[in-house]
């Protein structure tokens, strides 16, 4: 039978309350138990699929083509499982999916409420996570603060399920703030307090208090938070700040955080497998070398819009003991008549990452051409592939007005079309093409030497694709098509040799990087840019 762990949030929001979720995942896993892990995020966007990068971050996409909450690439870095549609749900999901059924007669006679019916509904998806992932434990993250008007219905269906299944397997972790006050010099527990006051007042008291602060908390202090909260002392968890997040999970295990849940849930504890982990640390805190990677982006301004692919640049430089560090720049910015060789002066390697619409994509495709006659490592990804094989077509092919129809809809030369699919599509949510789909890789290759495999499968999010009434011009002139989807024909990795590195791919690699198993793409994009 699946035992369910939650974790809420108080006092503010961005605690880490994914990191604390991924950390406890990765230590009941190394247990020997199988782990699922669930978010749920209370707004009203059935997926963040829509939103803005600038307003949500990153959308992480699971194999089976979800669009997901960035905390999922916590998730599934950590634990190292695929995560599946059952794994974010939204108040949008919900109410949908209420509405749907009432619309079918399902509650006929019913007064359709937010108790039962709406938190049923949310019963059932944490169930369901159980059920389908036959996981020994599913851990589920509450986005937002206690005490938010939306977060509510999403509260009250956990105390039902905790009223169903009992503590034995159940279990309620809340983390918090312990500020440090500057002048009194000290850590003040009342936020707390008070925010699990709040949690009580809905129904719900903590088994663990996870309490993030700049400095360890003595033991009066916890004392003072036990007395309060009414849990053991030693059920308070330190979540001190740290640089380097794989850290955390370590933190914990010193705490014994994952023996404090199995003990209450009556499950063995067995001998914790922190060896991979361990070693990572070591390897993340003694990098020797140093090299600039350029991000050039549209959504630069906000670092989490490309948080996957950030992580992934850092997983290649673990690999070869090296510090990524990454140059942030806005495309935009690289428009009117800037001096390349100064904004690339420290470049070792050049990034251009996804993105959808017009704003900032000349300014991308002057990176790309310098990369390209700079003999600079270049990686293009999803939109940075559709633009370098642009870049191509413009300037070694002469076309001189190729473009994409995303950006001009009147275009002559559309290298980068609409797909066939995507002709007739009107809803914009959860209509590109999405999730794994198979790559061939042509043999003597850079991909190939990369992945080593001819048939791989990789995640996408992308409504264009290249045009292949173009294929054989561009080919003829040195684009080599080094992956191709066979069952729809589609370009999935171009490269040009005789280049120290040059490849794209219209999938996103990313999603697939763990810290302690680079993705191969960016294995050999760093070795290269680090050559
Ligand atoms: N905007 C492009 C498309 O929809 C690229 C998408 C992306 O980079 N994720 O095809």
């Amino acid at each position: 039978m699946t035992k369910y762990v939650f974790v809420t949030g108080g006092v503010v929001s961005g605690l880490g309350k994914g990191i604390t979720a991924s950390s406890l995942a990765l230590l009941l896993k190394s247990r020997g138990y199988k782990v699922f892990m669930q978010k749920f995020d209370p707004y009203i966007n059935v997926d963040p699929g829509t939103m803005s990068p600038f307003q949500h971050g990153e959308v992480f996409v699971t194999a089976d083509g979800s669009e997901t909450d960035l905390d999922l690439g916590h998730y599934e870095r950590f634990i190292d499982e695929e995560l599946n549609y059952t794994s974010n749900i939204t108040t949008g999901k919900i109410y949908s999916s209420v509405i749907e059924k009432e619309r079918k007669g399902d509650y006929l006679g019913a007064t359709v409420q937010i108790v039962p019916h709406v938190t049923n509904e949310i019963k059932n998806k944490v169930y369901q996570a159980g059920i389908t992932s036959n996981a020994d434990i599913v851990i589920t993250e509450i986005g937002g603060t206690i005490g938010d008007i939306e977060s509510l219905a999403f509260i009250e269906a956990l105390r039902q399920i905790r009223n169903e299944q009992g503590k034995e397997n159940t279990f309620f972790v809340h983390t918090t703030l312990v500020p440090f006050i500057y002048g009194s010099d000290e850590l003040k527990t009342k936020p707390t307090q008070h925010s699990v006051i709040e949690l009580r007042s809905l129904g719900i008291q903590p088994d663990m208090i996870v309490t993030r602060s700049p400095i360890d908390l003595d033991d009066h202090l916890k004392g003072k938070i036990a007395l309060y909260c009414s849990i053991p002392k030693e059920n308070i968890i330190d979540s001190v700040d740290v640089k380097n997040i794989y850290q955390i999970p370590i933190n914990y295990y010193n705490q014994k955080a994952d023996e404090i849940i199995l003990k209450q849930f009556g499950m063995k504890v067995s001998k914790a497998n922190l060896k991979e982990w361990e070693n990572l640390i070591q390897v993340t805190d003694n990098l020797d070398k140093e090299i600039e990677i350029a991000l050039v982006g549209k959504y630069v301004e906000l670092h989490d819009a490309y948080l996957s692919v950030a992580e992934s640049l850092r997983h290649a430089g673990y690999k070869y003991n090296t510090k990524i560090k990454i140059n942030w720049i806005d495309s935009e910015k690289l428009e009117g008549d800037v001096n390349l060789n100064k904004v690339f002066k420290n470049t070792k390697g050049i990034i251009v990452p996804g993105g959808f619409g017009e704003r900032g994509i000349e300014g991308m495709i002057k990176a790309i051409n310098y990369a390209r006659e700079n003999n600079v490592p270049f990686l293009g990804i999803c939109l940075g592939m559709q633009l370098a094989v642009i870049e191509f077509a413009r300037n070694v092919c002469g076309i001189a007005s190729a473009n994409s129809r995303e950006f001009d809809s009147m275009c002559p030369e559309p290298i980068i079309d609409l797909m066939e699919q995507q002709k007739n599509i009107i809803n914009m949510g959860g209509t590109l093409r999405l999730g794994n789909y198979d790559c061939k890789i042509k043999k003597g290759t850079l991909a190939y030497s990369d992945y080593r495999s001819e048939n791989i499968k990789e995640r996408h999010r992308h409504r264009y694709e290249f045009n292949n009434k173009y294929k054989d011009l561009l080919e003829e002139k040195g684009l080599v098509f080094s992956g191709i989807n066979e069952a729809s024909d589609l370009v999935e990795i171009v490269e040009l040799p005789n280049k120290k590195h040059f490849i794209a791919c219209q999938f996103h690699p990313e999603f697939k990087s763990r810290p302690t198993k680079c993705h191969p793409l960016f294995d050999s994009f760093i070795k290269n840019s680090i050559k």
